[in-house]
């Protein structure tokens, strides 16, 4: 089986990233014009026309408000994960709110879908060396796949020296998959790549050219896309430091086009085809990561 790369989306607002939380309340976001659907919608063309499906991390906020959107995106093949009901930072959480909101959230995705949901990422990958304990309850919780953990350093998020691979972690409830945000070590330095920002900020050449370098390792790339960067006219927001206006707006324009460019050149699939994939290559069965040696990083 070729290697089939990781195709993400994490279907929240354009209002409700961290980099906002300090300005926009949660208790406003109501308030605010909501543009999420048309642009989930646009997603859904694109890949229907490349004949692609993903894994789509959805917001429980956004599933309780749009259920008809959540379960379009299921009817149309694709993998539904959790997002966390309020986007709330894992690291900002005691482990009984994060497993209470986690609960919350599948259970609202699982009634909108009629199937269990498997998958997690955490808000802004903020499972760092603070909150590995939610290795452990996602596991307890039935996830099966989580999502959120960069190897790289950055101010919010990242365990610099996480691996890089998708690998297993074992817990005492049994073992979870770890599929990392990806990035490439250049210069003694690890260099994020594939999603977000970073696909943004980089031009498409760049990006083309370290995909070829990831493949080039033999492992699989996880990209991972907003519905709001899809949308260069959304309203903006004052009151935010220039890096974070600088990460949440730069070449808005870009990502439709990067996205279709990377849909045609490279092989995508959701998180769990992915896996599926890359496992297929000849993974070592006996490489699982205890948890006691996660907690080291
Ligand atoms: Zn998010």
């Amino acid at each position: 089986m070729p290697l089939v790369h990781a195709l993400t989306f994490d279907v929240e607002e354009y209002f409700q990233v961290s980099a906002f939380e300090r300005v926009v309340s949660r208790l406003r976001w109501d308030e605010y014009p909501s543009r999420v659907g048309p642009f989930v919608e646009k997603i859904l063309d694109i890949l229907a026309e490349h004949g692609v499906s993903a894994t789509f991390f959805v917001l429980g906020w956004i599933a309780k408000k749009y259920p008809k959107l959540i379960r379009l995106i299921h009817s149309m093949g694709h993998e539904i994960g959790s997002h966390s009901m309020e986007h709330r930072l894992v690291y900002d959480l005691s482990p009984g709110e994060f497993r209470e909101d986690l609960r919350q959230s599948l259970k609202l995705l699982e009634d909108h879908t009629g199937e269990r949901v498997t998958v997690f990422r955490a808000p802004s990958f903020s499972i760092t060396s603070r909150s590995l304990w939610a290795i452990e309850i996602l596991a307890e919780e039935g996830i099966t796949c989580d999502a959120s953990i960069y190897p790289i350093v950055h101010d919010r998020y990242g365990i610099p020296d996480a691996r890089l691979e998708p690998h297993r972690i074992r817990t005492d409830s049994g073992i979870i998959w770890e599929f990392p945000g990806t990035a490439l070590s250049w210069m003694g330095l690890r260099l994020p790549l594939g999603g977000g920002g970073y696909l943004r900020l980089y031009p498409l050449w760049l990006t083309r050219r370290l995909f070829q370098r990831v493949i080039r390792q033999q492992r699989p790339i996880m990209m991972y896309v907003h519905p709001w960067e899809l949308d260069p006219d959304q309203p903006r927001i004052g009151g935010i430091s220039p890096v974070s206006r600088f990460r949440h707006y730069v070449n808005l324009a870009t990502t439709e086009k990067k996205l279709r460019a990377l849909l045609r050149a490279f092989s995508w699939g959701s998180l769990r085809e992915s896996l599926a994939s890359w496992q297929s290559q000849g993974v070592d069965p006996d490489d699982v990561v205890p948890m006691s040696t996660l907690a080291r990083g």
